[in-house]
């Protein structure tokens, strides 16, 4: 009798599979598969199968809550991945944060920027990318920015010397039919060519941290350059987060 599958192999099988589908998605859209960045989102699982997932090639790992995500980074390694936070982060927490992760996704307001700066300089870190989340569920998903107040943000952030703004995130309302979630990545996608003009990523191009396990060919097909993917790759959560 052969072995069963060891998670290793599990794991490595459907991370090919998010793969393909990726690449399929690029070239409906004429655009390559390099410039889209899978970011393997490992909130809810333990450091091994962070760990699997580095053995199978991912080089980009989420987690949503700082506190959670600590532990597992000190057992996988600080420099063994590109860390993301991709969930609201508490001041309380930045401090941790800015040391913790090389990436924050969910920058939504201009005091959380002005005091991740002052962190940076205080545990000498050079330079901290930052995508701003924006909310544009409104009413319905309650997470990032209003919209309205951007100015603020990006008055804020043209007067930090460490965060840099790299990008912009969104986390549409669930749909069934993820379809349905298109006109939030295009309005996304429109609000970053606006900044883009206006100099606000500087020299870099402004990610677009949009899609996940449920609508990521959606988002690639709207110009994500990052998406966000979990259960695709690692399984069904069991706890709701
Ligand atoms: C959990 C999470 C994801 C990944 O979700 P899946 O549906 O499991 O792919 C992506 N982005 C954020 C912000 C998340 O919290």
């Amino acid at each position: 009798m052969t072995e069963k599958p060891s998670t290793i192999e599990t794991l490595s099988d459907r991370l090919a599979n998010v793969r393909s589908r990726i690449e399929a998605a690029a070239r409906r859209c004429d655009r390559s598969p390099e410039e889209i960045t899978l970011v393997a989102i490992s909130k809810t699982h333990p450091p091994e199968m962070l760990q699997a997932a580095l053995a199978a090639g991912i080089t980009d790992l989420g987690e949503n809550r700082v506190q959670e995500a600590e532990g597992k980074i000190i057992e996988v390694g600080r420099k063994a991945a590109r860390w993301h936070l991709v969930g609201h982060l508490q001041a309380n927490k930045a401090r941790r944060a800015v040391s913790l992760f090389d990436v924050i996704h969910s920058l939504d307001s201009a005091g959380l920027a002005r005091r991740l700066d002052r962190l940076c300089a205080s545990e000498g870190r050079e330079e901290l990318p930052v995508l701003i989340q924006v909310d544009l569920g409104g009413e319905e998903t309650k997470t990032g920015i209003d919209p309205r107040k951007l100015p603020e943000l990006l008055n804020a952030l043209s007067e930090c010397e460490r965060v840099r703004l790299t990008g912009l995130m969104t986390l549409p309302p669930y749909f069934e039919n993820a379809d349905c979630a298109r006109p939030y990545f295009k309005t996304l996608r429109e609000l970053r060519d606006d900044l883009r003009q206006q100099g606000r990523f500087g020299e870099r191009i402004g990610e677009l941290s949009m899609g996940m396990t449920h609508d990521f060919e959606i988002a690639i097909e709207e110009g994500a350059t990052i998406v966000r993917v979990g259960t695709a790759i690692f399984g069904a959560r069991n706890q709701l987060i």
